[in-house]
């Protein structure tokens, strides 16, 4: 039998569910149990690909083409759930199925309501991950206690513990416990009135976690469990890990978390917990022989999620290489500012983010300029290898006026123009390149040499392609094109061999970074950082 565990935020929003969800997923697993992780949406998008980074942070990518929720990619970093379309339900998705199965005539002579007809379509993607051999399903509910539009998912999980008897199903609740400075007190009155909102729907939670900056005193803990109906030690508290991300299962343990979760869901086939590997991890990141700084240059910079991905990428290839990797997210538009210029002469790597629209792209292009010429190692993401696409026809092969068609329809050289299959597209949703696709590396490249393979799969996200008609010009004016689709029309990997480090790829491997497992191309980019530190030059790469 499949136990389930419901996790919910209450007082504020960006408490940090994701993590938390994953962090518990993690130890679940490191106690021996399969597990799999999912995530209910409120919002009514059918999914967060149509949205702003401004928004709702970075889209992350799965490599069955969902564009799916940036927590997500915590689930993937901590855990090896697998996670496909089912791992992420919107109230978009959740509707649009409920209402093709009644123009289907599914409910025939039926109203369709809320409840039963929505509340049923989210129990039942609930119960789809619930399949032989899984032992437990983390379903962490998106938005805040309160919210209108979250009421149906609530819901359902309330339904979800009667369906499947209460001993299976556990509920943790995520509050804040805020410190009041003036009054030098922590606050469980937000606490109380969140759970009070939760056992009003119906839903009496098990534990309550507490984010906090402070230690919560015992007494305040006895409030919180008195007020919330718990047993004290169902109080958690969750303080913010000031160092890495990668400390909040540690804080878990400290209070006992995996333990108190195996008891109440009797998991009896769970092991002892071993934290051999995690401790290591958390030490190499601690204890780094060097520091090196990478700028991000992009139109998102100011959003601290817009590239979250790429952002722990980095930090898994520094530890790769004991090095501590300091971020500078540059805003591309103020690239048009000598000083902003100047200081990324003064990096050791550059790191080019994908993205969407004209704004921002010629301070990328820019970018791309300093990187080349400064011999500042370089590494494209998507737009990023577009727009050093873009950047050597310009300025390296002379074609001044060249530009993607997504910037300029009517541009001289379109170095950079729609896929073939994206001309008779009309809908925005879930129509681009998406996902997993093969890539073909040529030995002897530095892709090659980083991946010690010549066959990858990468995770896609993206209309535009580089233009196959100007290839040979490219080729012919020395740049190297290291990844192509295996039938060789697209594009997928662009390098420059009399340069250090310059590596630019179509795809999105900020994806498949794990901090156990960093990506190959981003340890080979802090490698590439670590050794302009030093002052040495590259090590010729070897055939792979
Ligand atoms: N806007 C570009 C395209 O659609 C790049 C997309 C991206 O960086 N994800 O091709």
């Amino acid at each position: 039998m499949t136990k389930h565990i419901f996790v919910t935020g209450g007082v504020v929003s960006s408490l940090g569910k994701g993590l938390t969800s994953a962090s518990i997923g993690m130890l679940l697993e490191n106690r021996g149990l399969s597990v799999r992780m999912q995530k209910l949406d409120p919002y009514i998008n059918v999914d967060p690909g149509t949205m702003s980074p401004y928004q709702h942070g970075e889209v992350y990518v799965l490599d069955d083409g969902s564009e799916t929720d940036l927590d997500l990619g915590h689930y993937e970093r901590f855990t090896h759930s697998p996670l496909f379309r089912d791992s992420n339900w919107t109230t978009g998705q959740i509707y649009k199925s409920v209402i093709d199965k009644e123009r289907r005539g599914e409910y025939l002579g039926k109203t369709v309501q809320v409840i039963p007809h929505v509340t049923n379509e989210i129990k039942s993607c609930i119960r789809r991950l619930a399949t032989n051999g899984v032992d437990v399903v983390i379903t962490e509910i998106g938005g805040t206690i309160g919210d209108i539009e979250s009421l149906p998912f609530l819901e359902a999980i309330r339904q979800f513990q009667i369906d499947v008897g209460r001993e299976n199903c556990c509920f943790i609740h995520l509050t804040l416990v805020p410190y009041l400075k003036a009054a030098r007190e922590l606050k469980t009155k937000p606490t109380q009135h969140s759970v009070g909102q939760l056992r009003q729907i119906g839903i009496q939670p098990d534990f309550i976690v507490c984010r906090t900056e402070q230690p919560i005193a015992q007494e305040d803990i006895d409030k919180i469990a008195l007020f919330c109906n718990v047993p004290a030690k169902h109080v958690v508290e969750e303080r913010d890990a000031d160092f890495s991300i990668y400390e909040v299962p540690l804080s878990l343990v400290d209070h006992k978390m995996d333990q108190m979760l195996v008891e109440r869901l009797g998991l009896s086939n769970a092991r002892e917990l071993d934290l051999t590997k995690w401790h290591e991890l958390l030490n190499a990141l601690r204890h780094t022989k060097t520091e090196v700084t990478i700028a991000v240059v992009g139109k998102y910079a100011k959003h601290k999620d817009a590239y979250k991905s790429i952002y722990e990428a980095l930090d898994h290839g520094g530890i790769a290489n004991s090095a501590s990797v300091r971020i500078l997210r540059i805003p591309s538009e103020n690239l048009e500012r000598e000083e902003t210029r100047a200081m990324l002469e003064n990096v050791q790597g550059i790191l080019l983010p994908g993205g969407f629209g004209e704004r921002g792209v010629e301070g990328k292009i820019e970018a791309v300029r300093i990187a080349r010429e400064h011999n500042i190692p370089f590494f494209g993401i998507c737009l990023g290898m577009q727009c050093a696409v873009i950047e050597y026809a310009r300025n390296v092969l002379g074609m001044t006026d060249a530009n993607s068609t997504e910037f300029n329809k009517d541009v001289e050289y379109p170095v950079i123009c729609l896929m073939d299959e994206q001309r008779s597209v009309t809908d925005m949703g879930g129509t681009m390149r998406l996902g997993s696709q093969p890539t073909s590396l040529i030995a002897g490249s530095r892709a090659a040499s980083a991946y010690g393979s010549l066959d990858i799969q990468e995770r896609h996200r993206h209309r535009y392609e580089f233009n196959y008609e100007y290839r040979d010009r490219f080729i012919d004016g020395g740049l190297v094109i290291s990844g192509s689709s295996p039938d060789g029309k697209l594009v997928e990997v662009i390098e420059i061999e009399e340069h250090p480090w310059f590596v630019a790829v179509q795809y999105h491997p900020e994806f498949k970074s794990k901090p156990t497992h960093p990506h190959p191309l981003f340890k080979a980019f802090i490698a590439a950082a670590v050794r302009k530190r030093r002052g040495e030059t590259e090590e010729k790469p070897s055939n792979a």
